[in-house]
């Protein structure tokens, strides 16, 4: 019996791999959940699961939940620290890290530093402290299994490979519901046009994150970070129709790919599965019914985010958290209708451009950067 704390237990990622434990009883455990605001998913899920703790992100909410939940054993706590102890939790063998943005850096650290594996979803913690959290999960010996679709496609492609056999890292990407359009028609697409993704049924922000392309180049620098393959060897490809997660290409020119259907709950089970594969109820790839597959550059011109990614990972250092912080801030205030669709590229650059690096950042200075960029946003594009 695995046991599990879900950070983020009521968002698209934390609701899939809740739906991986229903399925799997006798393997899986829920020990520890936590949330945002949406306490009443959360309450309907500490009665369902039996968690021991519970995490809430407002001290209200929390001691409302209390009275509510006061029929049953667990224990809420809230805030950070309580984020913290949920990610830290004694009673668990694996913590699985969904929430959304940078809020996921300190938890997963305290994770780490409690001896926890890692089921990772939350790629802003490893782009912007990758250089922290990959050395720290080395010394203390902890697995870090991704959960991102394409990095466990890129996982499965390296399953008993040899590291430096790697020649190239094929990362694919659907091209999102603006895939083809010119710079002028990107200017005036909708909040509700970029929130209908062709392929994936995700949250509100990755959902953005993958029109703009954005999303592409967060998971560039999560592949740095996860298998240590240099900028230069890494390939975004666009596979409109999501079938192919992810491919490697080996030094004697091999290419390895994985395929399937588009279903989150597989990269979550194999995370906590690894290295078995478990039955996944669900449709199976019809290679007759396929019309076909296929592949094209990305146009990094027009969908300026995964451009200006490609450089944040080359200056390094702190200027990924600048990107990241950017596009964070830039994509509510999107959300809020307060900007447009391609207003997210120009507050991302203007912050990049503002910025001195800082080669190795700290935790601190990390969070530092973040909120000087969050001032500089609020100061020239004000609520
Ligand atoms: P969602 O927005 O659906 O869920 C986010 C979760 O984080 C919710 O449980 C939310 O709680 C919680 N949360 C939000 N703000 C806070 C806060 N301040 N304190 C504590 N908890 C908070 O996001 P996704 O599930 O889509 O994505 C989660 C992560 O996984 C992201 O980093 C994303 O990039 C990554 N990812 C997602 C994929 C997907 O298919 N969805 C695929 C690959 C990666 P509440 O519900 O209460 O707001």
């Amino acid at each position: 019996m695995k046991r599990i704390s879900i950070l983020g237990s009521t968002g698209s990622i934390g609701t899939q791999t809740l739906e991986v434990v229903r399925r799997n009883p006798d393997a899986l455990k829920v020990v520890a959940l936590s949330c945002g605001k949406n306490t009443e998913l959360l309450e309907k899920q500490i009665r369902e699961f039996h968690p021991a703790l519970a995490c809430v992100a407002d001290e209200d909410a929390a001691a409302d939940l209390r009275v509510r939940t006061a029929d049953t054993d667990v224990r809420i706590v809230c805030g950070m620290q309580g984020l913290e102890e949920t990610a830290a939790f004694k009673d668990a063998d694996i913590t699985v890290t969904a929430v959304v943005g940078m809020i996921g850096i300190l938890p997963t650290l305290a994770a780490i530093r409690a001896g926890k594996d890692i089921a990772l979803a939350n790629k802003e913690t490893l782009v912007t402290a990758g250089h922290i959290i990959m050395p720290l999960a080395k010394d203390m010996h902890v697995n870090i299994y991704p959960v991102d679709s394409e990095h466990s496609a890129i996982f499965q492609c390296l399953h008993g490979e040899k590291h430096e056999q790697i020649e190239k890292i094929l990362l694919t990407a659907s091209g999102g519901p603006f895939r083809g359009f010119t710079p002028e028609q990107l200017r005036s697409v909708t909040v509700e046009d970029a929130l209908k993704h062709p392929n994936w049924n995700m949250g509100r922000k990755i959902t953005i994150d993958s029109a703009s392309m954005v999303n592409k180049g967060l998971e560039v620098m999560e592949v740095r970070w996860l298998f240590d393959v240099p900028l230069e060897n890494i390939e975004v490809v666009i596979q409109p129709q999501s079938v192919i997660h992810s491919m490697v290409q080996f030094a004697d020119g091999a290419v390895i790919a994985q395929l399937g259907t588009p279903d989150m709950k597989l990269p979550i089970q194999y995370a906590l599965f690894y290295p078995d594969r478990v039955f996944l109820k669900g449709e199976r790839l019809d290679f007759g019914a396929l019309a076909g597959l296929t592949f094209e550059k990305p146009d990094m011109k027009t969908f300026r985010g995964l451009e200006l990614a490609m450089e944040a990972c080359r200056d390094g250092g702190s200027m990924p958290t600048v990107f990241n912080a950017a596009n964070e801030r830039a994509v509510g205030k999107f959300l809020d209708r307060k900007i447009g669709f391609t207003d997210i590229y120009e507050i991302i650059e203007y912050c990049m451009r503002s910025h001195t690096v800082i080669a190795s950042p700290t935790v601190s200075e990390i969070l530092d950067t973040e909120k000087t960029v969050y001032e500089q946003i609020e100061s020239r594009w004000p609520a």
